[in-house]
């Protein structure tokens, strides 16, 4: 069935057809379909084997401790059924394979005994204990029945293996000539990929391993595939969507980089290349710029918006905080020259006064920039030309404010930051609508940070080092850890560590504490206290993990760090070693697990953001990394996108490919796949 001959047009997709259009499915038997989320006979078909019982025989000699194995032999001695406990039976008897006299159990099913007989020939398919040679037995098979495969389905208690299976095979025998190629011949022949219909059979009726292999094979591939394609369709739809071109002043961005009081590194050169060229393109700009802490993305993001001002356009900068948000108004401003470039800060505690003076000159222009919290969401901004906005660590926002910030303006072109390395693995699904920019490199000079973990006992030499560092000017961190219970606690627990420092120190060097309960305008205080060096020890729970920039302090005691994500731990970390100074990171935990251990190891073996966060998404699986809720990490049902990268950028590669073709929903090949994501088509075509 290599040529399909499928109607096309608005006409149905048989697999479409619900469930019950198979014989034996009533109300009961589909609402246990319904509960393993099988719906539709694509469903039906979809819902593949976890394993195959591989019955292939080996010696027991060739078998390790604890396999899963065949043993074919001779029944050498007579069953014996026992019973013991309420119920339970155990039946005994000898399997000689070659040379090897094998004790095999078989629990509770005390029919088999009738089945054997002495010097019979069977085979017993079961778990083998080496060191004591015996098999525990799971099944009995017949010498001509060891060749077989089977299929072993993940069913329920509702709907058991046997039931699931002959659906299966019902539904591929009545709907074989609608299991229609959606992966274009080309494609299937450059990855050597199975027909669908071949995928199908070979997914639940394999002949061999191999071909149960190669079936899966395909169908992660096809899984994938359409997962890219309809990425691939939603982002060709953004980018028709209303885009302008920013045709910014070349001349005059060059100019004003020659400003700088740094030379830009290699990789903010090549990010910026990137972004401003996009701007440049009629389309609409939705670009993700990574950079692992202190790698210099707001000079980045002042040159995304030197150039929108070039070109007549305002921009927006929307930071998660209000000392963020503080510190880049400040930063930027210095960048740009204040008679050329106007910038202002909005943030919740901008005064009614000065913010409606704010929202009068954005609408007419005036304010070429604008900075600052999500207070730059609200229904009554209006801007008089907005041409880019940015969201500076973007992770911290939640899916409805990032939405929000595109609706500002005349949708703008969007330049989202974020300082967590997001695995390649990741970016691919997670972020496969978005374009991706990343800094791989950070400004040269930058001292290692030296990252220690060391046990509670450790705790005092610790301290004591710190003293040592204070003596030589610098200034230091200690972080106390989200206590996940409860803010109070975590608190609660700032303040002991607070009041036994100030004790340690004092008088010689001042204590300061930060911590989330207290308002914005109390952050900020202690905040730009500890900058000035009032303070030379800040005592913080994690509210300073984000963007805060004190160049002078150099070490950072974490208190059980263990407590901590990589991720955080990492952009925790990247608070200090931004100056000069020699920096050192101390982690003190004593970590119970062996997960703590290894993550506490990942921290000191490597200062490598996405090193790092491969290690997370390792231990801890993608949702965790990104964090559940905002992840958008989509659910695979065959392939695992975290272990077959390359095959989903193959994917990738392919989808671009057939999108790449003009009015390729036309050709013949691709005409099943357009049907079949007719749905994702159909937005598509109402944007235009
Ligand atoms: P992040 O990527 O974490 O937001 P920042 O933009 O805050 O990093 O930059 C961190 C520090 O590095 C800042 O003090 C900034 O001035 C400095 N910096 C940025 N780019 C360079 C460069 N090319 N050379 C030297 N210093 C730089
Ligand atoms: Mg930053």
């Amino acid at each position: 069935m290599e040529e399909e001959t499928n109607t096309m047009g608005a006409a149905p997709i048989p697999l479409e057809n619900s469930v019950e259009e198979l014989s034996g499915v009533g109300e009961k038997r589909l609402l246990g379909l319904h509960h393993l989320s099988i719906f539709t006979i694509e469903d039906l078909l979809m819902k593949f084997p976890l394993r195959y019982s591989d019955l292939a025989t080996k010696l027991p000699s060739e078998t390790g401790d604890g396999e899963k194995v065949t043993f074919k032999g001779m029944v050498s001695s007579a069953p014996v059924l026992s019973r013991f406990g309420y119920k339970k039976t155990r039946l005994n008897f000898r399997l000689l394979v070659e040379h090897d006299n094998i004790a095999v159990t078989f629990f509770n099913q005390p029919w088999l005994q009738k089945k054997l007989d002495l010097e019979q020939e069977v085979a017993v398919y079961g778990t083998y204990e080496k060191s004591k040679q015996t098999l525990s037995g799971i099944k009995i098979l017949l010498p001509d029945q060891v060749d077989e495969m089977e299929a072993i389905y993940p069913a329920s208690k509702e709907i058991q293996q046997r039931t699931l299976k002959s659906l299966i095979e019902q539904a591929l025998g009545k709907y074989q000539d609608d299991l229609v190629n959606l992966i274009p011949e080309s494609i299937r022949a450059q990855y050597k990929l199975l027909s669908r219909k071949a995928m199908f059979f070979g997914m639940h009726f394999p002949q061999s391993l191999i071909e149960a292999q190669n079936a899966r094979r395909t169908a992660s591939f096809e899984e994938f595939f359409i997962f890219q394609m309809r990425m691939q369709l939603l982002k060709l739809m953004d980018q028709n969507h209303q885009g302008r071109a920013i045709v910014f002043d070349n001349p005059r961005l060059k100019a004003f980089i020659q400003t700088l009081p740094f030379e830009l590194t290699d990789a903010q050169k090549k990010v910026v290349n990137e972004i401003v060229a996009d701007m440049r393109r009629p389309k609409h700009m939705n670009r993700l710029l990574q950079g692992d802490v202190g790698s210099g993305k707001t000079v980045v993001a002042a040159l995304a918006i030197y150039a929108a001002f070039t070109a007549g356009m305002q921009a927006a900068l929307m930071a998660p905080t209000e000392i963020l948000a503080q510190q880049h108004a400040k930063t930027l401003g210095d960048f740009f020259d204040p008679a050329e470039v106007r910038v202002e800060l909005l943030t919740g505690s901008t005064k009614a006064a000065a913010r409606r003076q704010i929202l009068a000159d954005l609408a007419d222009g005036s304010i070429d920039l604008l900075i600052g919290t999500h207070a730059l969401i609200q229904d009554d901004i209006v801007f008089h030309n907005l041409g880019l906005a940015i969201i500076d660590e973007q992770h911290r926002f939640g899916v409805k404010q990032r939405a929000k910030l595109r609706e500002i303006g005349m949708n703008p072109d969007i330049l989202a930051m974020t300082a967590t390395p997001i695995p390649r693995t990741l970016a691919i699904t997670s972020y496969g609508e978005m374009d991706i920019s990343v800094i791989d490199q950070l400004p040269k000079g930058r001292q290692p940070i030296q990252t220690r973990w060391l046990r509670g006992n450790a705790l005092e030499q610790v301290v004591k080092f710190i003293l040592q560092q204070l003596e030589t000017g610098a200034q230091a961190y200690v972080v106390t850890p989200l206590i996940e219970e409860s803010e109070a606690l975590d608190v609660q627990n700032a303040h002991a560590v607070y009041e036994e420092l100030q004790k340690y120190f004092m008088p010689q060097y001042q204590v300061g504490l930060l911590h989330g309960r207290m308002n914005n305008q109390e952050k900020d205080a202690v905040m730009s206290q500890f900058k000035s060096n009032q303070f030379q020890v800040l005592v913080a729970t994690t509210v300073i993990e984000v963007g805060v920039d004190v160049p002078n302090a150099s070490v950072m005691m974490i208190l059980d760090a263990d407590r901590f994500g990589l991720a955080q731990l990492h952009q925790l970390r990247g608070r200090v070693g931004r100056g000069s100074r020699a920096s050192y990171a101390f982690l003190i935990a004593d970590p119970k697990t062996q997960f703590g251990i290894e993550r506490m190891e990942a921290m000191t073996a490597t200062t490598d953001g996405f090193v790092l966060a491969q290690k997370d998404l390792e231990l801890r699986g993608a949702g965790d990394v990104l964090g559940r809720r905002q992840s958008g990490m989509p659910e695979f049902k065959i392939g695992d996108p975290v272990k077959d990268l390359l095959m989903m950028e193959a994917a990738q590669q392919s989808a671009m490919q057939v999108l790449d073709a003009p009015n390729w929903d036309q050709a013949p090949e691709n005409k099943a796949l357009a049907h079949y994501l007719s749905e994702t088509m159909e937005r598509y075509r109402n944007f235009d």
